[in-house]
């Protein structure tokens, strides 16, 4: 089935058309040896930004193909909910990417699932593959969102080293620890596969503004990888200048609370509350069933939830200033959390990698920021215990050096 998607509303209303099953919008090389630029698109359905971006910028590299020093792969998400405008069929795409469901969907395992995103996942997998295994240098990997209200865009980074020094060429607010809240996503699949990651809210679903926001990012990464020179294409700086213009001053914010919600809730966000905004310890944010939510700490408000689907009401988080991210660096470049594992009440798990379960004791007394700052992020609480588990690759990428 073709599937069309228009933005509408719009004084030029855009169409782009999307085939079920196909998502390689665009496959480029230039120098086989350089490093590889992996950007999906519209991963959420309704999200048609992302496509439409990567479709525009498909259309222009083919005429710069001397120029580029890698490879370049831009994908379509989720193709049989982009045709349909909605964010998924049967399952969310962006949570499908556990390690049972990759096992499960891997290519040329039988029989093929019925569900819409297990078809989803293989095909995706299949390019994936390819990609991975013929890289002889640095993998990039971006992910283009946008969001049901209005608000500045805003980049979402799995908090290792190498994920951060390449966030910070990008003029953005850069947005820690999302990753540790959901699971499943496809960054996360591909940062465990080694990859330097940055997902990208760009703005309201059906924005023009939305869409260029997106394709400056696009631009931008090519150059920040190393891929395209600004001198061979010098139309990256208007890219540059614009994203800087539309996205404020860059500062990185750490999320530390996430208000999970399910329908039964009848949540319901206070209105008039902006991403980013700041909120006080006490604030009311929502009500529901069971009564008022006010805010647990002074921080600021993230993705706040006025659309009527979801499974998260909204986030806080807080800043963090230069001093941290530099110790954290300092700290995690001299395995200072190799050490974690001797303090009383930690043990090394036995049955995961890199993984430590701290009894709750040991955990009140160093919180969860204290790892975090050591690299660990937080998979889960399991009955007294706390469980944390060691990025593979934060400092090191397993990849051959270009
Ligand atoms: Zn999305």
């Amino acid at each position: 089935m073709l599937g069309t998607f228009s933005t509408t509303g719009q004084a030029t209303a855009k169409s782009v058309t999307v085939v079920e099953g196909e998502h390689l919008i665009g496959e480029f090389t230039g120098d086989a040896n350089g490093p590889t630029l992996i950007v999906f698109g519209s991963v959420h359905g309704n999200e048609a930004g992302g496509v439409i971006a990567l479709e525009k910028i498909a259309g222009i590299l083919p005429g710069l193909a001397a120029k580029l020093r890698g490879r370049v792969f831009f994908l379509a998400g989720n193709t049989r909910a982009f045709g349909r405008g909605i964010r998924f069929i049967d399952s969310d795409l962006n949570r499908h990417w556990t390690i049972e469901n990759v096992a499960r969907n891997r290519p040329g395992a039988t029989p093929p699932s019925k569900s819409a995103e297990d078809r989803e996942q293989t095909e995706l997998l299949t390019i994936l593959n390819r990609a991975l295994k013929t890289a002889r240098a640095e993998v990039y990997a971006m992910d283009l969102h946008s969001t049901s209200a209005d608000g500045v865009p805003f980049a979402t980074v799995g908090d290792t080293l190498r994920n951060r020094s390449f966030a910070r060429k990008f003029p953005v607010t850069i947005l820690l620890g999302i990753e540790e809240q959901l699971d499943g996503t496809i960054l996360e699949y591909l940062n465990n596969r080694g990859a330097v990651t940055l997902g990208y809210e760009g703005g309201q679903h059906f924005a023009e503004k939305t869409i260029r926001t997106h394709e400056a990012l696009v631009w931008l990464a090519l150059a920040n990888s190393g891929i395209l020179s600004p001198e061979d294409y010098p139309e990256i700086r208007k890219h540059e200048n614009f994203l800087r213009a539309t996205t404020g001053r860059p500062r990185v914010v750490e999320i530390r609370y996430r208000h999970a919600i399910t329908a039964a809730d009848e949540f319901k966000m206070e209105p008039g509350f902006n991403n980013f905004q700041p909120v006080r310890r006490g604030d009311l944010l929502a009500r529901q069933k069971d009564g008022e939510v006010r805010a647990g700490e002074s921080g600021m408000i993230l993705m706040p939830l006025y659309q009527a689907l979801g499974e998260d009401g909204f986030f806080l988080g807080r800043e963090i200033a230069p001093f941290w991210l530099r110790l954290s660096g300092w700290l995690r470049r001299r395995s200072v959390a190799s050490l974690m594992r001797f303090l009383p009440g930690v043990r090394v798990s036995m049955r995961e990698d890199e993984t430590l379960e701290i009894n709750t004791r040991i955990a009140r007394l160093f919180p969860l920021q204290i790892f975090h700052l050591l690299g660990f992020r937080k998979r889960r609480w399991q009955h007294d215990k706390l469980v944390v588990s060691r990025r593979k690759f934060d400092t090191k990428s397993p990849f051959p050096k270009d």
